[in-house]
């Protein structure tokens, strides 16, 4: 659990450290923030990461209350600031030097920072719009990478080709819903019902074809797949008839990816 967040923290806070303006900003911000704070909670206070529902399951508090359980535990360092100090115990470090000190490690959260940048995206989090995200609520963000439990920032940066992908997507989805509002439901329900239309007639041909998929942008089933992901889950590329979107080989073999992954974790 706490690596997955730890990752679900990294590729999110890497999306954003490209590009703060990306579409839908505010909903990553959102779910980098969330597991970033829980493996960081989880691992200083274990349990209080998350609260025990009626039906005895606990589920994960949400970023201003993973925010409560710090400033319940830590004084401000500064106003505004939180740190965790460094607890590590470094043996066989050679000396620094009599008028060095050593580096710190400690980790600073700017939880009124982080606060503002919850206030700034709520009300866009579930929305489209690029909410009112600043360079410095990402700067936040990733100081929070300094911690033990996360580390995994310079994994995802790696990753480069995955972080443009996830963003390209991003402003591809946005390009179709604005095209789908354009084109108005009646149009989008009339395009759906003949999606069927654009696939073989012939059936021999039809059994070897790739076929519909429901496209992320408007719900329908419309969205013709031409080519095959890496798992051949049917997740592939394609383009919707409805609204649009194209879907990049990229982004079909990373969600066949994902699916693998969720499909696992379930077998396990
Ligand atoms: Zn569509």
């Amino acid at each position: 659990m706490q690596t997955e967040r730890a990752e679900q923290y990294g590729r999110c806070a890497a999306i954003l450290e490209q590009d703060f303006q990306v579409p839908g900003a505010g909903g990553v911000f959102d779910q980098a923030l969330t597991n970033g704070l829980a493996a960081i909670v989880a691992h200083e206070w274990p349990g209080e990461e998350s609260t025990v529902q009626k039906n005895g399951d606990r589920r994960m508090k949400a970023a201003s209350g993973l925010l409560s359980v710090i400033r319940t535990h830590l004084d401000e360092s500064t106003p505004g600031i939180r740190t965790i100090p460094d607890k590590e115990v470094r043996s066989g470090i050679p000396f620094w030097g009599e008028d060095k000190d050593p580096p710190s490690f400690d980790v600073t959260i700017e939880v009124d920072v982080l606060l503002d940048a919850l206030d700034q995206t709520q009300p866009v989090r579930h929305a489209r719009g690029i909410g009112a995200l600043a360079e410095a609520h990402v700067d936040a963000l990733i100081k929070l990478d300094d911690h033990i439990s996360l580390r995994r920032l310079s994994e995802a940066r790696q990753d480069s080709e995955w972080v443009k992908d996830q963003i390209r997507d991003r402003y591809e989805q946005q390009r179709a819903a604005d095209y789908l509002h354009l084109i108005g439901e009646a149009e989008a329900e009339r395009r759906a019902s003949g999606a069927i239309e654009y696939l073989p007639v012939a059936s021999k041909e039809r059994l070897l074809d790739f076929g519909l998929d429901e496209c992320p942008v408007c719900s329908y089933e419309a969205l013709r797949v031409t080519d095959m992901d890496d798992f051949g889950l049917g997740v592939g590329g394609g383009t919707c008839i409805v609204c649009s979107y194209v879907r990049s080989s990229a982004t079909a073999d990373d969600q066949a990816m994902d699916f693998m992954i969720a499909r696992h974790i379930v077998d396990d």
